[in-house]
């Protein structure tokens, strides 16, 4: 039987023990390979310390400098419930890239938080980038209990504090566990240091998380990723993001808006007919009419289609080297589609540790949110991000670089034209 597995992000300002954390939990679940630990010994030593978890992170990355497979943005670990995976280590140059763009798509997040520091402008800003995904299953580790003599009220002051800011993004914690990664203290098991905490330890409660179901009971989206021939039949492929599809399934192409039937379905993975395809699955079809159509329209079905627009709305947040400017012309991405696009409209810009906000803006530097209207060089099928996450978000590339991303938050179909 397989498995159910689960994604998950660590993040939090640096140094607070995002590292170590998981350093120790993939330690604690015996999810190491064989000679990590000699390996973080030696490299402990070399950099003149005690041993760190943290460095486990860097012993895999010198694996993978000598071609050994372990992908350091896919950590696994398992426990008694399911597999787990940690995507993209915190620190990696990519991470909060890959987080924005979705390249990570996490279903829960731990965010660390140092009991000795408090809450510092990148843990507030890692909140708001929780609450801009829509990620609802936050777990907040108060961290380095250790360091505070594991003290209840040094806890609550935190938490209190922490819990004001989330709150008032929407970010509403499922738990607040306060630990020593380090220690070992309430990441496995409860610890008898703080006999003052009553909740679980963090493999508890994360175990205790249900994953949520049904992608595939959603409306189908199915993405054109590319189009191949073969002897005199076009097959459309692509992945199913969400929803499913059948043989006889009449099928609406937008935003060229052709109808068509599903004649057939090809399988990749099995290299077979399928009679019905759902949710994640890639996939090849071949429909009844043939029309022009291209990578980056998206296929649904015919009574429940997206948004077909050139203007939409959405929350930004803002990595790039410059500025991002108001008039000025960017690669927009979505789904498996690329065009030109336009920032119409800087409706609002806000400062994602302090929630300063601006008004009507010309200009969102890097580390910066912001609500923006986008104009595409012509009308694209989209989502809002709350009806469907696959297709509601998007990603801005300045210079080939992607420089920002977020979720679309206003769209709305005009009459497209029927052809
Ligand atoms: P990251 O930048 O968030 O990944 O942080 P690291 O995991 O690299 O930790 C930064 C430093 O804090 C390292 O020296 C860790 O050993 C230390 N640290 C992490 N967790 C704890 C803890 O629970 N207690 C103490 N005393 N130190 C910790």
């Amino acid at each position: 039987m397989n498995r159910e597995s689960l994604n998950i992000v660590v993040v939090g300002h640096v140094d607070h023990g995002k590292s170590t954390l998981i350093g120790r939990l993939l330690f604690d679940t015996d999810s190491l390979p064989q000679g990590a630990i000699e390996k973080v010994k030696r490299i402990s030593k070399e950099k003149g310390k005690d041993f760190e978890y943290a460095y486990l992170l860097d012993a895999f990355e010198e694996e993978q400098k000598q071609g050994i497979t372990i992908d350091t943005t896919r950590l696994q670990f398992k426990t008694d419930k399911r597999d787990y995976v940690i995507i993209d280590a915190p620190g990696h140059k990519e991470f909060l890239k890959n987080m924005i763009s979705g390249a990570a798509s996490a279903e829960a997040a731990i965010l660390m938080v140092d009991a000795n520091e408090g809450i510092q402008e990148q843990s507030k800003r890692h909140g708001y980038i929780l609450s801009l995904l829509g990620i609802q299953k936050v777990y907040v580790a108060v961290n380095k209990m250790d360091l505070v003599d594991y003290s209840e009220e040094r806890y609550s002051e935190v938490r209190k504090d922490f819990d004001r800011f989330l709150n008032t993004l929407g970010v509403y914690p499922i738990k607040y566990i306060p630990v020593s990664a380090f220690y070992g203290d309430n990441i496995a098991e409860k610890s008898e240091k703080m006999p003052w905490y009553n909740g679980e330890s963090i493999l508890d409660a994360i175990d205790s998380l249900e994953k949520e179901k049904g992608l595939e009971e959603k409306s189908l989206r199915f993405p054109i990723q590319d189009i191949y021939k073969f002897d005199h039949r076009r097959i459309i492929a692509g992945r199913i993001e969400s929803g499913s599809l059948k043989v006889g399934d009449e099928i609406v192409i937008l935003p060229s808006n052709k109808t068509t039937k599903v004649k057939s379905i090809e399988y990749w993975v099995e290299k077979d007919k399928k009679e019905e395809v759902s949710a994640g699955m890639s996939v090849g079809i071949i429909v009844e009419d043939e029309f022009f159509y291209k990578r980056g329209e998206i296929i649904s079905h015919k009574d429940d289609i997206p948004v077909v627009t050139d203007t939409f709305g959405g929350n930004l947040f803002w990595l790039g080297k410059n500025d991002l400017e108001k008039g000025k012309k960017y690669k927009l991405k979505l789904s498996t589609l690329e065009i030109e696009c336009e920032i119409a409209k800087i409706d609002k810009v806000i400062d994602a540790s302090t929630l300063e906000t601006i008004e009507n803006g010309e200009r969102v530097k890097k580390n910066d949110v912001a609500e923006i209207t986008i104009k595409t060089k012509e009308p694209i099928a989209l989502d809002e991000f709350k009806n469907i996450q696959s297709t509601g978000r998007f990603v801005l590339v300045d210079d080939l670089d992607v420089s920002g991303g977020g979720i679309i938050t206003r769209g709305s179909s005009f009459e497209v034209e029927k052809k």
